[in-house]
């Protein structure tokens, strides 16, 4: 009996997937023109099927959400961009900010929720004093101490920099480490990733010209893992956007997290792949580090990984006493102290082009959506986790992605202006149960983790890292 091979089988396979299965497989990492054959193939199951081989391999068997809320408090904003659908001018209708006193109230309902986290962004308002801010933070971390604060983008920073006086042209990272130390003394645990966009001049000067670029941009992550926070990123995705600007997108932040992975002591392959003529910064000059190989070890506390973390943890002490990578003098025992300073998460967002400047385009379809992030899982390999936020993805799409490399769907939200994805209103909420369901039908074991991906244990709205 003839026995057909697969690629005479099935109708859609690629044999050009066969070299990146091996690369895959061997935990090397994939060049630009992989990431386009994946992009470009007919054979998208297997895209999915390869991302989801590296996403159970540093992952195995779980998949993570968290308790959290979300505050944004306020969406006036001096900018204009064209994708963006929250900012408003002052006094016009719709705009807001957030008093003091509102503010206390989001911390006391978040504290009663049990939540573990408070992720805070805003626009860029030019009428809030610096000093705004650090009450902010003091006063949430008055009323909820064990709250993570999660607060402030990248272009945020710039402007906190900017009205702080602090800014300077010459270097743009002495204000920005200014307003970050400041804003860590006050209680910012770490920086979520928005702002990114796509780093691509094109596509800047077309749909965000008057916002930060790559550069500004990575220079606030630098400068936020030298003070030892760690950070997270996004990349926005199906506006004035190409394919190839995506995948450049993605090697410029991988070697960005390659430099971070090596201030904390791994060492990586000085030979591996490094796409020419992209990263052009000095700064980044680290060996080629990826985490998607059998052995790797993930810079996570989270107790599932403890012995892997343990390693690591020994191995950014060793570096911090002889080297003295840690500049502001850390080194204690204090686990999310001694790992921090690296991108934990990329998040892959789709726009909406609903109510922005761009409405006019048709913005991405699902299969789309898919592909982004099986691709970004497997061309980020040196992220620990790959978000599908269910806020923009749906949670029945994110779902969905937790087999396409998503290993996190993010939390309970509750409020979020930013984009209007599900229903009407900002209220987008859903529960703990829904979103341990949606993992569980799935396939993966919930794991609530908290903003660091420590392993949370809960009694009702009583909750603790850890077992
Ligand atoms: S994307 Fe951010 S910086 Fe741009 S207009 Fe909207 S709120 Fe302002």
């Amino acid at each position: 009996m003839m026995t057909l091979t697969p690629s005479q089988s099935v109708p859609n396979l690629d044999p050009a997937i066969e070299s990146i299965r091996e690369k895959v497989l061997a935990g090397q990492r994939l060049t630009l023109d992989d990431g386009k054959v994946l992009y470009e193939t007919r054979d998208i199951w297997s895209v999915i099927e390869l991302a989801k081989l590296v996403r159970d391999r540093m992952h195995p068997g779980v998949a993570y959400y968290n308790i959290n809320r979300h505050l944004n408090y306020s969406n006036v904003c001096a900018l204009a961009c064209k994708f963006c659908e929250f900012a408003r001018k002052q006094g016009d209708e719709g705009a807001y900010t957030r008093e003091l006193g509102d503010i206390k109230e989001q911390g006391h309902k978040a504290l009663e929720s049990g939540a573990t986290e408070m992720h805070i962004v805003g626009g860029l308002n030019p009428y809030l004093p610096f000093a705004y801010y650090t009450d902010m933070l003091s006063t949430l971390r008055e009323i909820a101490p064990q709250i993570h604060l999660k607060a402030f983008t990248a272009v945020e920073l710039v402007h906190l920099a900017r009205i702080a006086k602090a800014y300077t042209r010459d270097d743009p990272k002495v204000g920005v480490r200014w307003v970050l130390e400041r804003l860590k003394e006050a209680g910012l645990g770490s920086l979520p990733g928005g702002g990114a966009e796509v780093f691509d001049e094109r596509v800047h000067k077309e749909a965000f010209k008057t916002k930060i670029g790559a550069h500004e941009w990575l220079d606030v992550h630098l400068v936020a893992h030298e003070l030892g926070l760690n950070t997270n990123c996004t990349m926005l995705y199906g506006h004035v956007d190409k394919q190839d600007e995506r995948l450049r997108h993605m090697e410029i932040l991988r070697r960005s997290q390659d430099q971070a992975l090596h201030r904390l002591g791994y060492e990586g392959d000085a030979d591996g792949y490094i796409a020419s003529g992209i990263v052009e910064s000095e700064q980044i000059s680290a060996p080629v580090i990826t985490l998607s190989g059998e052995r790797a070890v993930l810079p996570t506390p989270d107790g599932i990984n403890s012995q892997r973390a343990a390693t690591v943890k020994e191995r950014s002490s060793e570096s911090s006493d002889k080297q003295g990578l840690l500049p502001d003098g850390r080194g204690s025992s204090e686990s999310d102290q001694v790992l921090g300073g690296y991108y934990q998460t990329i998040t892959p967002l789709p726009f909406f082009p609903d109510g922005s400047a761009l409405e006019n385009l048709p913005g991405p379809t699902g299969l789309e959506n898919l592909r982004t992030l099986a691709i970004t899982r497997l061309m980020l390999d040196n992220f620990p986790h790959v978000k599908a936020f269910w806020i923009m993805q749906s949670l029945p799409m994110a779902q969905v992605m937790l087999e396409a490399g998503a290993d996190d769907i993010d939390g309970t939200v509750v409020w979020y202006d930013i984009t209007k994805a599900v229903g009407e209103g900002t209220h987008q909420e859903t529960t703990e149960l829904d979103l341990k369901r949606a993992i569980e039908e799935a396939g993966y074991t919930p794991i609530e983790r908290d903003t660091l991906y420590r392993r949370v244990t809960r009694d009702g709205s009583r909750w603790w890292v850890g077992d």
